[in-house]
């Protein structure tokens, strides 16, 4: 996460625009709807976002909770700046708040080992960032091993006549130990590291040509259908640095492992995406990921249902705007520098369409802060999608 140290804004207010979509869908908001409810706030003391139906409302913290009502976040104000935090809401009710990532003040948000990153409905966690071959790291790929031993129950004398069970060569060779990785037992029983791990290359869908991204996944031995144990299963590729590993949170446990050398890296339903995710809310294109002056920086392609990354703790709302998704509520928050409203009171009615009153409202608010160019930042980085289809490598997905 960003924000360290905090900078603090000097702020008046905070003025809040509320989109909540009037289906309940797994917790999916859709930004493509024409169906959304708006509000819009000003807030100038600490308040509680509670949502009822498609109804949000800003109350006061010492407010109980009206029944049936979903609280969402809270804005606390704190030494003259504004924070987004949900720590003192009922926890049984609250759904995490996510900042989404189209409305980050840059475009794009700069990912951190352990961020939890949500595409549509199914959420990835970033274990692993390597930015250089220093050091040589390679990707972390341990899982929850499953117990299987791999030990071999004979003697020495035993396994030199002992064959494999893929070469059908007796005994271990110089650095290739013979091994007992599963159930197998009998004839079966021993296979040489060196081809278990060879099978594994080719069973992930890694070709040599690759840089080595892939998606990696626990693999069971095809007879006995035990999984095999991390040791095998780790070193089967090499992966060229940039390069980040995510850990499928959803539907199956593995980590797609994408390289982002001298390639900007798709995340989408559609074929050629490196990080191919075929649900029904993933947007063919939904986001990438780029390495960009030592950073990894997330980005999402106007897709429908959205890219967010989990608020861990308390948000400092700094100059410009930002957005928090609560479930099917997307507000946006923007810092004014200057009181002009009693707090909390709904704004008076607009005349014209909510577009040309968001837009309105945007671009007066944009004139107090720097939000500008960040703004064209995130029209422009949209744009950036538009490479051509021969740039994508081997996809990650088999
Ligand atoms: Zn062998
Ligand atoms: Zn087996």
């Amino acid at each position: 996460m960003r924000q360290v140290p905090p900078q603090a804004v000097p702020a008046q207010a905070v003025q809040v625009v509320s989109n909540t979509w009037a289906r309940e869908k797994h917790n999916l908001f859709d930004f493509e709807s024409c169906q959304l409810h708006r509000q819009t706030f000003t807030v100038q003391n600490s308040m509680m976002c509670v949502r009822k139906d498609t109804n949000v409302d800003m109350l006061s913290e010492r407010t109980s909770l009206p029944l049936e009502s979903d609280p969402l976040f809270q804005i606390e104000q704190k030494d003259g700046a504004f924070w987004v935090d949900n720590a003192a809401l009922p926890r049984s009710s609250s759904e995490t708040p996510w900042l989404v990532v189209r409305d980050m003040p840059t475009g794009g948000h700069r990912l951190s080992e352990n961020d939890v990153i949500k595409l549509g409905r199914l959420k990835f966690r970033v274990r692993q960032l390597v930015a250089s071959v220093h050091g040589g790291t390679q990707p972390d790929l341990r899982l929850p091993d499953s117990g299987s031993s791999c030990c071999p129950n004979s003697s020495q004398d035993e396994l030199r006549s002992t064959m494999c069970r893929i070469c059908l060569q007796e005994g271990p060779c110089e650095d290739d130990p013979l091994i007992s990785p599963c159930a197998c037992k009998g004839s079966v029983e021993y296979i040489h590291l060196g081809c278990l791990r060879h099978w594994i290359h080719d069973r992930l869908g890694l070709s040599d040509a690759s840089d080595g991204s892939f998606f990696y996944r626990p693999l069971p031995c095809e007879l006995c259908t035990a999984i095999y144990p991390t040791y095998v299963m780790v070193e089967v590729s090499r992966t060229e640095p940039p390069y980040i590993i995510l850990e499928n949170k959803n539907f199956s446990h593995g980590f797609y492992v994408v390289s982002l050398a001298e390639k900007v890296a798709k995340l989408g339903r559609s074929k050629e995406s490196h990080v191919c995710i075929n649900d029904i809310s993933i947007s063919r294109c939904h986001a990438m990921i780029r390495f960009d002056d030592g950073q990894f920086i997330l980005e999402d392609n106007n897709s429908k249902f959205g890219t967010a990354v989990a608020m861990k703790k308390p948000w400092l709302l700094e100059s410009g705007t930002m957005s928090v998704q609560v479930g099917r509520t997307v507000l946006s928050l923007f810092v004014q520098p200057d009181p002009f409203a009693a707090s909390c009171q709904p704004m008076p009615p607009r005349t014209g369409s909510n577009e040309q009153e968001e837009r309105a409202l945007r671009l007066s608010l944009l004139d107090h802060g720097s939000s500008r160019a960040a703004l064209a930042e995130v029209v422009s980085g949209a744009g950036a999608f538009e490479e051509p289809a021969h740039e994508a490598a081997a996809r990650v997905v088999p």
